[in-house]
């Protein structure tokens, strides 16, 4: 994730559902129409209230949203009240959009040191406490940063970081979607086989899934640019943890070349990446039911995750 989400137009909070839904929908662009069943759509703003990322979405004509649940550059938020959950709730059940949840920039599960591993726990349990509370079914994460203590210290440190999550979280339906990475840094997680290490060495590993990002993918070295390099890497992804273990898929085309390892986002086709494995992936029957969200620059009126996702339902029919 490098957008940002657009600024609030106004202090007064809008009240009415319709009148916010009409302001926010006055855009220049058909909604897009995806065929039935696909789930399709972008990382949307919650800026005005957490239902306002329902309201965008639908405008969009989206069947899939991802959002913060809290702004993603703090570690801690006011608490959600029970009305703003509820009314999050009706909306997003009344729209059948597909939601869920991206944790905050700031978690550092890999860190050695104890202050920034136990607030990174404490603001992950909050902020899986928030998910919960919107009825989302998992939450994505990045693994961790090692910050210099090497990558095994680092992927044992992320694992005791999780099995505290889940230990302070237990019961709860949402899940924790361990993203793959682009290995900037110290980050870990850049490999398929840190994310598969990570769910074999959890204690409840059914409270846990993957994320597979695109961008990331291929900035980490993996060629899904050529289709042999593509069905390489979902040959391996099957043989780590099985398609049915990858949650969501983040679908952005990458700033950098093969192996950069650097993450910079950029819309589909326009990137190293370009616009053949966007099209393999929405016509691969593996990832027919998985939910797939874009995450690349948007102004306030989303039109570009519209032409973005227009792009991919031409594929579709
Ligand atoms: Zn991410
Ligand atoms: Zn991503």
């Amino acid at each position: 994730m490098k957008s940002k989400p657009p600024a609030p137009k106004s202090k007064a909070a809008p009240k009415a559902k319709s009148a916010s839904a009409k302001k926010s929908a006055a855009v220049a662009f058909d909604p897009l129409k995806i065929p039935a069943g696909v789930l399709l759509g972008a990382h949307t703003s919650t800026s005005g209230g957490v239902s306002q990322s329902v309201v965008r979405a639908i405008a969009c004509g989206f069947t899939a949203a991802q959002i913060f649940v809290k702004n993603n550059k703090q570690w801690f938020a006011p608490p959600l009240s029970d009305t703003e959950a509820a009314e999050f709730r009706a909306a997003r059940k009344a729209s059948g959009i597909y939601f869920f949840a991206h944790n905050s920039y700031l978690v550092n599960l890999g860190s050695q040191d104890t202050e920034m591993f136990s607030t990174s726990v404490r603001a992950m349990i909050a902020e899986l406490e928030r998910a919960e509370a919107l009825g989302l079914p998992f939450i994505v994460m990045h693994p961790g940063s090692h910050g210099g203590a090497g990558e095994e210290a680092g992927l044992k440190r992320i694992a005791q970081g999780l099995d505290e999550i889940a230990k302070g979280t237990s019961g709860f339906k949402c899940r924790m979607a361990l993203e793959i990475t682009a290995g900037q840094g110290n980050a870990l997680g850049y490999r398929l086989e840190h994310l598969s290490w990570l769910l074999e060495n959890v204690a409840s590993e059914k409270r846990f899934g993957t994320c597979l990002d695109t961008a990331h993918l291929y900035a980490a070295g993996y060629n899904i640019r050529s289709r042999e390099g593509y069905e390489e890497t979902m040959d391996q992804v099957n043989k780590l943890f099985g398609t049915n273990q990858v949650l969501g898929l983040h679908l952005n085309d990458s700033k950098v070349p093969l192996g950069k390892r650097v993450d910079r986002h950029e819309h589909l086709g326009t990137g190293e990446i370009g616009l053949d494995c966007f099209k393999w992936i929405v016509q691969d029957s593996r990832w027919a039911s998985t939910p797939k969200v874009l995450e690349t620059p948007k102004s306030e009126d989303m039109h570009e995750d519209v032409e973005n996702l227009n792009k991919l339902a031409s594929y579709l029919r």
